[in-house]
């Protein structure tokens, strides 16, 4: 922390110099934060503040999440967190999603577009399914020409070279609306 970074209950500064701004309580002649925050000294409006941190947002287990593959590995896939329940997320947090018992070589690529639920936080690491139907990649291209792919039952075939590859698709495939959500 640094020396503008006020706790709630700490004094921030006297009410013969500022009045009470925002987060902050009057104490007989002190003013005192409310908040986790940067202290604001406003001395045209002679208001002392205390502006709010931006709290970081954990997804919580059942949300849902919509992220980008970072990592495809035999047995699990890392994601990187962009939407939490259709809201953009304000943090690059990262979730696993174990993939191991889907039987498919690949579940999701590096670059994928998918959609997860989170399970649990286990150690710090946020764990996520992409099992049910509604979950798993919504967005993807070929692995040999990196061409426009088309759903063909569980699997997408490429438009340009036909190259036919499996992956864990989500019902909501081929949908685009989330691209739009930034
Ligand atoms: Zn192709």
């Amino acid at each position: 922390m640094n020396e503008k970074q006020k706790i709630p209950g700490e004094k921030i500064a006297l009410i013969e110099e500022y009045l009470p701004g925002e987060n902050t309580f009057e104490d007989e002649d002190s003013i005192r934060a409310t908040a986790i925050g940067e202290i604001r000294l406003d001395s045209t409006e002679r208001l002392a503040s205390i502006e709010r941190q931006k709290q970081i947002t954990v997804p919580k287990v059942g949300d849902i999440i919509i992220g980008v593959v970072e990592a495809n590995l035999p047995s699990m896939i890392a994601i990187m967190i962009k939407f939490v329940n259709g809201k953009k997320a304000n943090s690059d947090l990262e979730c696993i999603c174990v993939t191991r018992h889907l039987r498919k070589k690949n579940v999701a690529l590096a670059k994928d577009v998918v959609k997860v639920e989170i399970i649990s936080h286990i150690n710090g690491t946020i764990h996520s399914t992409i099992d049910s139907p509604e979950l798993g990649v919504l967005f993807t291209k070929c692995r040999k020409c990196y061409g426009t792919v088309v759903k063909m039952r569980d699997a997408v075939k490429c438009k340009d070279c036909g190259w036919i590859d499996d992956r864990k698709l989500s019902l909501d495939f081929g949908k685009s609306e989330f691209m739009t959500q930034d």
